[in-house]
């Protein structure tokens, strides 16, 4: 029998988790259930994500900038890929802008239902705006400051990306301007632990889909109040269409830049984005985002070694996208006499630097919305009724975004890797038991 390919297995898992969860919130003790005994499976799977995602990024951009042999492309590569980052993130902000603009769903929003959210949700509201104000008090380049590591296993154990990633590229370049001979044993050793990391991702894989059986279970058993879901439906929609244009958009440059089959791209690359929907986080789902982009989707080590690091941390279209529509939405519904143009042109300039600056884990876009809204002038003391708006469906949208982020950095690797010459045709992935027959 044809064995079932991983994509179904993920989905089957799924499905079967959020009808579990269903059937858990109707039970007494089910959700007590899931928290104890289901929950811990998530959590274990996201751990082992996360564990590899240090040494792979460490390896693979060591390997890969060792295996440039050139400088000047480095330079180009990286002048490339942030200004497509860039591009894109600002097609998902206009996207985002234009879809709330026309359809509006924050107006006519019913005073009572208004009141009723605030009701429930100012105290998550609050938490939000706490962990903004830290974000904003930093100075204006402590950003850039936080790139250059004082002690690089402080970095590994944080873990701070950029940091990781500034590492890695400084090592790569140095080994490029010592001798060959001299160079050769630590890059062995990085292509040796490359190998090793890639082979960790496809076992951690086989237990995908049963981890998002209990990712999924455990989301569901946390909404309780499904009516105020209902009333932000409008709202809801907004973002769901806006993140399924910048899917299409994707799939378009795909088509047009990359000549490959946007089928093709989203069969190999599915397991990436159904991960990314139930784990609401792009960087538990880089090591997974970087094998299928490597090995399924044809993109040299040198290009995806950098791109899909430095994407999975900067570029962010989903947030954008959302912070765009949430922020406008929001406006709409409790302070309209702030719509005006200019601030909506705010709005591009500092969604796009939100986006930037947040973590690539659950609900980091929301904390970063708080900057978005007070960047164009938002009373403050609307604040936290503007962020209980959206709570009710923030994990959802989540969820969806994060879709829209992976496949954003997938995207453009390919993108990249085809303007160096890169992308290679026929990929051949790598599976877990290539080489068990010889030691089992
Ligand atoms: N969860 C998103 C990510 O990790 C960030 C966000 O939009 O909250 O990509």
């Amino acid at each position: 029998m044809k064995k079932l390919a991983l994509h179904w297995k993920i989905i089957i898992g799924m499905v079967l988790g959020i009808i579990f969860g269903f059937l858990m919130n109707s039970v007494d003790g089910g959700r007590g259930f899931v928290t104890d005994w289901i929950a811990p499976f998530g959590t274990i799977f996201i751990n082992l994500l996360k564990l590899i995602a240090v040494p792979l990024i460490l390896a693979s951009l060591i390997k890969g900038i060792s295996d440039l042999k050139d400088i000047s492309k480095i330079k180009s590569m990286g002048l490339r890929t942030i200004g497509i980052y860039i591009g894109t993130t600002v097609v998902a902000i206009v996207i985002g802008l234009s879809i709330v603009n026309i359809i509006k769903p924050g107006e006519g929003m019913p005073q009572e239902t208004i009141e009723n959210i605030k009701t429930t949700y100012q105290g998550n509201a609050d938490i939000m705006i706490g962990k903004a104000k830290v974000t904003k008090e930093a100075g204006p380049l402590q950003a850039l400051v936080d790139i250059f590591p004082s002690n690089i296993f402080k970095s590994f154990s944080e873990p701070a990306m950029l940091q990781v990633i500034f590492f890695a590229l400084f090592v790569g370049i140095c080994l490029l301007l010592i001798p060959e001979k001299k160079a050769k044993p630590l890059v062995d050793f990085f292509d040796s632990l490359n190998e090793v990391v890639m082979k960790m991702v496809d076992l951690i894989m086989l237990f995908a889909p049963y981890a998002v059986f209990a990712l999924m279970a455990n989301v569901i058993i946390a909404f309780d109040d499904t009516t105020i879901l209902v009333k932000l439906l409008g709202y809801a929609a907004c973002v769901v269409f806006g993140l399924f244009l910048m899917i299409c958009f994707y799939l378009l440059l795909i088509k047009v830049v990359t000549k490959k089959s946007p089928l093709w791209f989203l069969k190999e690359f599915s397991p990436a984005q159904l991960l990314a929907f139930s784990t609401s986080s792009s960087a538990a789902t880089l090591p997974v985002t970087m094998e299928r982009v490597e090995e399924h989707l044809g993109v040299d080590k040198e290009v995806s070694g950098f791109v899909l690091p430095v994407g999975a941390t900067v570029n962010m279209d989903g947030t954008s996208l959302y912070q765009g529509i949430a922020a406008v939405f929001i406006m709409q519904v409790i302070w309209p006499e702030g719509l005006t143009f200019t601030n909506q042109l705010v709005i591009v300039g500092t969604a796009l630097l939100a986006s930037i600056g947040s973590a690539a884990v659950p609900s980091a876009g929301m904390v970063m919305l708080v900057i978005v809204l007070e960047a164009i002038g938002f009373p403050p003391e609307l604040l936290p009724i503007g962020l209980a708006l959206i709570f009710a469906v923030d994990r959802p949208l989540d969820m969806c975004r994060t879709v829209v982020n992976v496949t954003g950095d997938a995207t453009v690797s390919m993108i990249v890797a085809k303007s160096l010459g890169k992308l290679h045709d026929n990929p051949k992935p790598k599976e877990w038991d290539d080489n068990y027959d010889k030691v089992k």
